[in-house]
Formats: C-alpha cells, structure tokens, sequence
C-alpha cells in the first residue's frame, strides 16, 4: 500500500516567492522585462493543485524576432565576448552565488511550478544549478587553441607559424523541457555565456518560473543588454528559434519527436543543433550484485523526479537465479514511497507535470497490463486529484511492449530476466536510445566488459543518475547530438578557427 504525505505537513509559501507569483510575469529581452508584443498571456500552473500560480508571456514569432535580434547586437556589438575572460569569469560565478542567496525562493518556486519536492529541488536542482555556473565560471580563463606544426606541400622549405583559435558561435537559442527545468537551463545557459555566446533561452510551457528568476538574477549583475534573454511561450516559439536564419546555434533538450523536427527546422541556414533527447535506459543486475544497494538503487534509478528523467533506469534487466528476490525487493521500495505535494517536506513522490502526462503515462501502464504484464507494485493513478502516478513496477514483460520500448516519463519501471549463458549485451543494446546506463555487480572485470558492450553516452557501476559537471554527458543512438558538461559543451559553443602565417 503506498503511503500519503500528510497535507497538513504543507510548509508555508515564502514571502518573497508570493511577491514574485502576486504579478503577471514579464519575459527578459534585450536587457528589460517586457510583455509579448500581442499582449497576450498564458497561465502556470501548480500540479499538486490545479491551480493557477501566475501568468507569463504568450510569445510569437514576432518576440522571437525581438529577442534573436537584441542577441545578434549584443553579439557583434562585442561587449561580452571581448570582455577579458577573467571578468566573464567573475560574472559567472556571481551568476551561481545569486542563485544561491536566493536557492530557497528558487526551491519552492520549482517545487510549485514542477510538482516535484521542494527538499529536492533545494538539494539537487538548485545546488547543482549554482555548481554548473561556478564550474564553467572556471572555464572562461581555459579556452586555449592549439599551436601546430605544420608542413605545406606545395611550400617546400617555408615557414609557418599555425595555431587555432577558439571562438564563440554566436547567437545561441536553447531549448528547454519541464523536468528540471533550472538545471537544464543551467546546463546551456553556463557554458554558452563562459565561451562569449549570447542566448535566447525558451523554458517550457509548464515550467517558466525559475527561467524568469534566474533572469531577474542576471539582469542584478549588469550584463550587457541582449546577452542573455528568456522568452516564454509554446512550441511554436521554440520552433521559430529553431527556423530562424539569424540564430547560429539551437541546443534542445526534449523529446526524440521534437528533436528530429529541430533538425529538420534547422536546415535552412544550417544552423549547429545540439540535442539531449529522450532514453529508455537498462539497469543491468548480475547476481553478484550487493543487492542491500541494488535494491534501492535501482528503485531511485527509475524514480528520481517521479521517472521524469531523461536518464531514468526504466528497464531493469536482472539475472535470472535473483529475479524473484531482487524484484519483490524493488517492488517493496516503490510501494513505500510517499506520495504527496513537493511542498510537503515528507514526499518522496510528487505529482507529475500536467493531466497530458498523467494521461500518457497510466495510458502506458494500462497497455502493459492489456499485453499481459503484472504489476509488482503500483499499477494506476494515485487518488482522484492532482497527476499522482503509483510507483509502478511491471513483471511479465516482452521486448514487443510499448512499455518495454517507449520513453514512458513517469516512476514507471519493467523487470525483464537475462541468463548468465545468454549474457546481457543484445538486451541492454535493444532499444533506439542510447542515453545512459547501470552495471550492478561485484565482479570487477565483469562490469568493465558490459560497460564497454553497452551503447550509451553514460554507463554508472553500481550507481545510477551519479552525475558530475566536470562529466560529459550526452547521447549515443538516438539519444542525441553533443556533449554537454564537462569540456563537451566548451567544445559545442564554441568553433575552431585555423590561422596560419608565412614567416
Ligand atoms: P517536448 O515537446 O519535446 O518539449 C521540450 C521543449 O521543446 C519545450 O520547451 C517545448 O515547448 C519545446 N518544443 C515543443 N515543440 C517544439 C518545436 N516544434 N520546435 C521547437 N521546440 C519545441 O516534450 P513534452 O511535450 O514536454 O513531453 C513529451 C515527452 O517528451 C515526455 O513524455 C517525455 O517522454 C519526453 N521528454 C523528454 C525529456 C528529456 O529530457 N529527454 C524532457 C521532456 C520530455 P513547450 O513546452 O511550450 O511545448
Ligand atoms: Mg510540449
């Protein structure tokens, strides 16, 4: 049986978060808060609730223009990208500690506009936010060219001095979902603006609050105008950002489906695409595994941020002589998890984003059970309000199931049996994404070889979602284009330029 958080554990909305929620919401364009120039507005809304937090800007392509334009002269005007990389350093870093003198208001702004629990996005969402400016903050005074010796053909005998330079892309829009929605944001806006770039940021419909913040964080610090913007609105404005022939480069993180309409929208001035696309991500148990850490390990593998997660352990794939014990001793995890409102300190499983997903996903769970699965824990809807999905593992599962192929974005997981005989790596590999994976096992030669068998852009031993800013993280297959973090995003913004001089 799952629990319930108590809604009389609710803690009390900030001050500072009901100042920034009493108002319509502007967006952030060239420097100054502004409406859409139609005037119109769309609402955010609290998924525990139903109820409206605020409103913020319908954006249309004509905003779009607005903002691409405001990014372009801010660009070549050159203030940012010529600015000594030592004070586009400075200004990062204050970047990361004015999310954390207000990480609280931040927290609970997430937490409201997200769904999920406010404990966790103080903890994750907004620490790791602040730690990816500080990190790339240190990048700006790095970003070296090479010098390299060269010998012309055709110049016998000349000299040469080569080197290449790194130099920023230039007008960047980026392209952000609703499942964490700060740190994705972090994720492009960081190493785009430590390499010189100027943005347009576009945050979910779902989720704009925390986009809006940041941006009154950045505005505070005196960039110059049109180097940073967020414009809020649909997926048509992200597909104007997408088209548009005067942004140089789009970095979307979403789904597949988007993701290839992104490229397609891209070609028409050949734009660079980045892309961190959806996964359906295996966690490989061996029966060698220390299952006292398997066990809830690849529980909170599937049910970090309710299984809204790009890299979310959604197939489990477990050895035979354990199947049982290990599954029964999942399922037992999932069913005690709470189940609640993010602002109730308790819950460990909040409501997910909108009614469209709970849709989608109960939608997936009711296939899996049509196909013949077994619901080990979970199964359905939690309760009648608010988007509450049931920790839900499934048993009984084939490679033919939607639920063992698709991307379902919910704390949904399968459970399927391999033969140490059969061996893992055809399992593992069977799917078109390629995002992430776990290897739990002991046995430290064998986890070397499935991690070099698997196609996937991150593979944990013995943990799951163990990120690092200093780790390039992207996708194999069809899981994306580009690394982000670590070095992989200096080199996604910026281009290498080959200079070669006759002596
Ligand atoms: P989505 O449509 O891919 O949304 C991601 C972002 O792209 C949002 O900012 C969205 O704006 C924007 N967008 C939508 N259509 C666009 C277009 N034609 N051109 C440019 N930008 C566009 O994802 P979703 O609809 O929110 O979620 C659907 C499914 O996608 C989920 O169930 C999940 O399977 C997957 N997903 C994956 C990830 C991931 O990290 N891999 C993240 C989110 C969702 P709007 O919000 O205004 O539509
Ligand atoms: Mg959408």
């Amino acid at each position: 049986m799952t629990a319930t958080a108590d809604s009389s554990r609710l803690i009390a909305v900030r001050p500072d978060v009901r100042e920034f929620t009493a108002s319509a919401k502007q967006m952030y364009i060239g420097g100054e808060f502004v409406d859409a120039l139609s005037g119109r507005t769309f609402e955010t809304v609290d998924p525990a609730t139903g109820e409206v937090i605020t409103t913020v800007p319908h954006a249309r392509a004509e905003d779009v223009d607005r903002a691409v334009a405001a990014a372009r002269s801010a660009f070549e005007a050159g203030a940012w990208r010529l600015m000594t990389p030592a004070q586009r350093q400075r200004v990062l870093w204050q970047i990361g500690e004015g999310i954390l003198a207000r990480a609280d208001q931040f927290a609970q702004l997430e937490s409201i506009d997200n769904g999920k629990s406010v404990g966790v996005a103080r903890a994750v969402d907004v620490a790791w936010a602040a730690e990816i400016f500080f990190y790339y903050a240190g990048w700006a005074t790095k970003i070296e060219g090479r010098t390299i010796p060269v010998s012309v053909p055709w110049a016998p005998g000349g000299q040469f001095h080569a080197f290449t330079l790194r130099e920023p892309v230039g007008v960047c829009a980026q392209i952000v979902p609703w499942n964490l929605p700060l740190v994705m944001a972090a994720f492009k806006v960081a190493p785009a603006l430590t390499c010189g770039n100027t943005v347009i940021l576009k945050p979910a419909e779902q989720t704009p609050l925390t986009a809006l913040l940041l941006a009154e964080v950045i505005d505070g610090l005196g960039l110059p105008a049109g180097v940073f913007n967020v414009v809020t609105g649909f997926g048509d404005a992200g597909a104007a950002l997408a088209a548009h022939g005067d942004v140089d480069k789009v970095a979307f993180t979403g789904s597949t489906e988007v993701g290839k309409k992104i490229v397609a929208a891209s070609q028409g001035n050949l734009k660079k695409v980045s892309l961190e696309l959806g996964g359906k991500s295996p966690q490989v148990v061996f029966a060698d595994a220390d299952l006292d850490a398997a066990i809830p390990g690849t529980a909170s593998g599937f049910l970090f941020n309710h299984g809204q997660a790009c890299t979310a352990g959604t197939r489990l794939l477990v050895e035979d002589k354990i199947f049982e014990e290990f599954t029964q001793g999942v399922a037992e995890v999932a069913a005690s998890q709470r189940i609640g409102s993010g602002m109730d300190t308790t819950t460990d499983i909040g409501p997910l984003i909108s009614g469209e997903q709970l849709e989608r996903v109960t939608g997936y769970i009711d296939a899996g059970l049509a196909d013949g699965a077994r619901a080990l824990s979970g199964g359905k809807r939690h309760g009648t309000t608010g988007f509450y999905v049931e920790p839900t593992l499934l048993v009984d599962v084939n490679n033919s199931f939607s639920v063992y192929r698709e991307e379902i974005f919910g704390p949904v997981a399968v459970a399927v049996p391999f033969s140490a005989a059969d061996g893992v790596k055809a399992a593992a590999n069977d799917t078109p994404y390629g995002l992430a994976a776990s290897v739990w096992t002991r046995d430290i030669s064998k986890a070397h070889r499935v991690a070099s068998e698997i196609q996937a852009g991150t593979v944990w031993i013995n943990c799951h979602n163990a990120f690092d800013t200093a780790l390039p993280f992207g996708g194999y297959k069809q899981s994306g284009w580009g690394k982000e973090l670590g070095e992989g995003a200096i080199d996604m913004y910026t281009q290498s330029k080959s200079v070669n001089i006759a002596l």
